[in-house]
């Protein structure tokens, strides 16, 4: 496989530490509210990332932290005269619903910063010790003229880094890359932790250090996030991991691009954001925002709008429709050997495709293309009993990749409406159109609406 790693600025081929495992650390979320699609379109292209590396014959071993103690969880407590726990505590949960009703697949681990402040510290302690840290009025600051690779991951000049001065906060500009913030001392209304470096908390990109390696050692493969997390967040984090280990922190490093609104990146601090809650009261079906997070480039900026959600259902209930037709289908027993020459086509042009920096548009390109064919011999009655069988086993492992065909097809469902179906043609055989109706009205209720072909009844789903 071949990623675009930010660190090198290039494409590169993929080769992982261990034979056949990929060790992979994704930022997770701030748990101060909750996640709006921009946040979603970094966990799903991380998820896809994930998915391909199985798909290829990986194992990945992913871990994602939850950030549960800084600058903009405090406040919120604060602003909420709430406890810092009610209020993470309530986003964690509301996180982990999210990524469900997203099927993004779950991480290994998923560690929490406040779980984790003592080997903060620590680490903290030795960076000092090895004189890349210092300590300023009780909190610790990262010396960035220490480390000579200061700059490398986001391309910073050396002489534009305004060394000796220090930055409490844990977000800035690029303009501004001096001295962060790696112990913040104890204040009057914020939360602090007891330690060998004094009363505080850590700073943000501290908690990204220690748990990543913590759980995957260092280095490991392949570290990710949108790419606002390039600079200062992934910068901060290969000073203090390189310089306390004194050794290489990530070999990749992968960054998905914005997804914006008229432009501009989709953001809490500008307001013009949907979270997931809202677009699923607004009746959008999730798996379509999941398919319109997706298929777009990671490394393409998305623009999002209601018309191009609107192409995302119309695709995605492309791809729904012609499974639904070739499961309704009658067929004959047989086979048609152009069906696996198609499909042996397909795999390999999504799989190329895939490895080549997960180039989903020709991915999917590869799906609709036989998609197209499929249908071209089912409109001439080709398809035979083997081959729908064939067809939906390919479609069954590409959405082992996509994750937009979630088995909500239960047969049990299906099962029933099957038997719905085989009741109202027996009452429309003996004119009983009342109860004919009455049974398209029941099927209608439960979200099931029937076409009569000139092949029987189809059905599919509102
Ligand atoms: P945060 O909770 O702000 O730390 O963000 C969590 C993840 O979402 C990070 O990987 C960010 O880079 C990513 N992210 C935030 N906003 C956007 C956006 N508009 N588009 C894509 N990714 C985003
Ligand atoms: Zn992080």
């Amino acid at each position: 496989m071949k990623f675009f790693n930010t660190l090198s600025g290039k494409k590169e081929g993929f080769r992982s530490i261990r034979p056949e495992k990929v060790y992979l650390y994704t930022c997770g979320p701030t748990v101060y509210d909750y996640a709006h699609i921009g946040n979603f379109r970094a966990y799903i292209f991380e998820d896809l990332l994930k998915r391909a590396l199985v798909f290829m014959g990986y194992e990945v071993k992913h871990v994602m932290n939850i950030t549960d103690v800084d600058d903009k969880t405090i406040k919120k407590a604060n602003s909420e005269g709430r406890s810092l726990h009610e209020v993470t505590d309530k986003y964690i949960k509301a996180f982990f619903e999210d990524i469900d009703t997203l099927n993004i697949s779950r991480a290994n681990h998923y560690p929490r910063a406040t779980e984790h402040i003592k080997e903060m510290a620590d680490m903290v302690k030795i960076l000092v010790q090895k004189g890349y840290g210092y300590q300023k009025n009780g909190s610790y600051y990262f010396d960035i003229s220490k480390f000579n690779g200061y700059g490398k991951l986001a391309k910073i000049n050396k002489n534009e880094l305004r060394t000796g001065e220090r930055i409490e906060s844990d977000e800035y500009e690029k303009k501004n890359a001096h001295d962060f913030a790696l112990w913040k001392k104890k204040k009057p209304d914020e939360p602090y932790w007891e330690s060998d470096i004094g009363p505080g908390r850590p700073g943000w990109h501290i908690e990204c250090s220690v748990m990543s390696t913590k759980y995957l050692g260092q280095p490991f493969d392949i570290h990710c996030g949108g790419v606002d997390n390039i600079f200062p967040h992934h910068e901060n984090e290969i000073a203090q991991s390189e310089s306390f280990a004194d050794k290489k922190f990530v070999n990749y490093w992968l960054h998905c691009h914005h997804l914006t609104v008229n432009g501009s990146k989709m953001s809490k601090s500008k307001g013009n954001y949907y979270t997931l809650r809202d677009l699923i009261k607004k009746g959008t079906d999730p798996m379509v925002i999941r398919y319109l997070l997706i298929s777009t480039h990671y490394r393409k900026m998305l623009n999002f709008s209601f018309e191009t959600l609107a192409q995302s259902e119309a695709s995605l209930q492309r791809i729904r429709d012609f499974l639904c037709e070739l499961k309704d289908r009658s067929v004959e027993p047989g086979e048609n050997p152009l069906v696996e020459k198609m499909k042996d086509q397909a795999m390999t042009a999504f799989a190329e495709s895939l490895s080549d920096d997960l180039n989903i548009s020709m991915a999917l390109k590869a799906v609709f293309d036989f998609i197209r064919k499929i249908n071209k011999l089912l409109s001439e009655n080709q398809i035979y009993t083997e081959d729908s069988k064939r067809i939906v086993s390919a479609f069954k492992k590409w959405d082992e990749v996509l994750g937009i065909l979630p088995e909500d097809e239960d047969t049990e469902l299906e099962a029933s409406i099957k038997e719905k179906i085989d009741r109202r043609n027996r009452a429309r055989k003996e004119k009983n159109y009342a109860l004919a109706d009455k049974i398209r009205d029941e099927l209608c209720k439960q979200g099931i609406i029937l076409e009569d072909t000139k092949d029987g009844v189809r059905w599919k789903k509102k």
